[in-house]
């Protein structure tokens, strides 16, 4: 079978002219390290609310994106966007009283305990940041994360991000523990056995002469494989790590802004206060803004000897961004949706698992949700060939998914926020529907 840059003459065949030329030029131009989406990739032009659309203009329900979570192109973020353009954009270093607004309307989403915020353009920025002021507060290098973490793109960070692929060697200083896999561990199991992981990482440091600095974990666990369940089993984990003087940095690029629901913030759904936290993806709807959340005590030292300066962090048209989405999740009740469509999802994908055996496990919170595929549910043989053939035939029929974990047999589902149950529905009879196609 012949290959045209990377995709199977099959593949290739079903591509418009237009869709070769793109690819080709992508590849040509940007290089061998992008990957696409889908076996046939998707051409978007346009998006609007839940949907996306095609170059036919074929409208595709977007149950993967969390970047433009309150809904692609929400008129009130381009609105904000454009006004604030229009007046000024400049950056931190001149006083300007919208970062201070959207800064003391953020904070009033978390526990007052974490009082303070510094603004970044991306969440690997922010997760580098935290980890530096965890450092220099701990006097630590030492970094604890799961097996198949994903944390972003710095040096520091895409080392402490092995979900990267095989080209990524661990470094001295980080230690890896078992995702709280609660389908595998059981549920009764995975808080204990997570906080001993950790509590050997933590000795395994020591013992190398290495102190730890950080416990740095995805509040959902997104490309370990989706764990949120049961709620509270970070606790002991947590409790553990900062009784040894770790600093817990809670990464929320991913479960932040009501995505899990109940709740504005992944951690609080465990009953954990973080020292640092990280945000991004989004916080601006799509305007690159992402920051650190922290405990002033931990911020202090740090920010006496490091000057801190982003060009582009926390400017005014980023903030106006910000803001706008804060008041859009309020406005329109989003974390309620999240919660109330969340749980619609989870009771729609159970029922479809009393149907197809294929289905090992459905779990998540709110609108972050993973159906994992097994061909065997007593060995809980993962199904990673149906799985890439399941999220592909979605993708034919309409809806927008992808897979996670470290054999991608996790269908990883994100609807948008503003998913309505009619959304809901068609989401879940997609998935029946792919379901059957691929066992034939
Ligand atoms: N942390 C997590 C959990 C993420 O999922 C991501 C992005 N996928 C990042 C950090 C990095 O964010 P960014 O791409 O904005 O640098």
């Amino acid at each position: 079978m012949t290959m045209i840059n990377g995709y199977s003459s099959a593949d290739g065949e079903r591509l418009s002219e237009k869709e070769r030329s793109l690819i080709e030029r992508r590849e040509r131009l940007l290089g061998p390290a992008y990957r696409l989406f889908y076996e046939r990739p998707l051409h978007t032009v346009r998006g609007d609310g839940v949907w996306l659309y095609d170059e036919q203009g074929r409208r595709y329900l977007d149950a993967y994106n969390n970047v433009a979570s309150i809904g692609h192109c929400h008129p009130r973020v381009v609105q904000a966007i454009a006004e604030q353009a229009a007046v000024l954009n400049t950056h931190t270093r001149y006083l300007q009283e919208g970062i201070l607004d959207y800064a003391e309307d953020l904070l009033s989403t978390f526990p007052a305990e974490l009082g303070q915020v510094m603004f970044t353009c991306t969440g690997s920025e922010a997760n580098d940041l935290a980890l530096r002021i965890a450092r220099h507060h701990t006097g630590g290098t030492g970094v604890i994360i799961t097996r198949f973490a994903y944390h972003g793109v710095t040096g520091d960070i895409s080392a402490l991000s092995p979900s990267l692929g095989s080209g990524i060697t661990l470094p001295a200083h980080a230690r890896t523990v078992r995702a709280p896999d609660a389908y595998r561990l059981g549920a009764e199991n995975v808080g204990r056995l997570f906080a001993e992981d950790i509590r050997a990482a933590i000795a395994d440091l020591r013992a190398k002469g290495i102190k730890p600095a950080a416990l740095l974990l995805d509040g959902i666990f997104a490309s370990d494989g989706v764990f949120a369940e049961p709620a509270g089993f970070l606790a002991e984990a947590v409790a553990l790590a900062r009784a040894e003087g770790l600093l817990y940095i809670a990464d929320e690029v991913q479960c932040g802004f009501a995505r899990t629901g109940a709740h504005m913030w992944g951690f609080q759904r465990h009953g954990v206060l973080p020292d640092l936290v990280t945000l991004g993806k989004p916080m601006g709807n799509g305007q690159p803004i992402a920051g650190v959340v922290a405990r002033p005590e931990v911020l202090a030292s740090f920010g006496r000897s490091v000057r801190y300066f982003n060009t582009f962090g926390g400017n005014p048209v980023s903030c106006a961004a910000g803001q706008a989405v804060l008041n859009v999740i309020r406005e329109e009740k989003l974390q309620q949706r999240s919660a109330e469509i969340g749980d619609y999802l989870l009771q729609g994908f159970r029922r479809l698992a009393e149907r197809h055996p294929l289905i090992g496990d459905v779990r998540g919170a709110g609108l972050f949700l993973g159906v994992e595929l097994v061909s065997d549910r007593e060995s809980k043989a993962p199904a990673a060939a149906q799985t890439r053939q399941v999220v592909n035939a979605m993708r034919e029929r309409g809806v927008l998914i992808s897979a996670a974990g470290p054999l991608e047999n996790i269908l990883k589902i994100r609807p948008l926020l503003a998913f309505e149950r009619e959304h809901a529905d068609l989401l879940i009879d997609t998935l029946d529907a792919a379901l059957t196609e691929v066992v034939g």
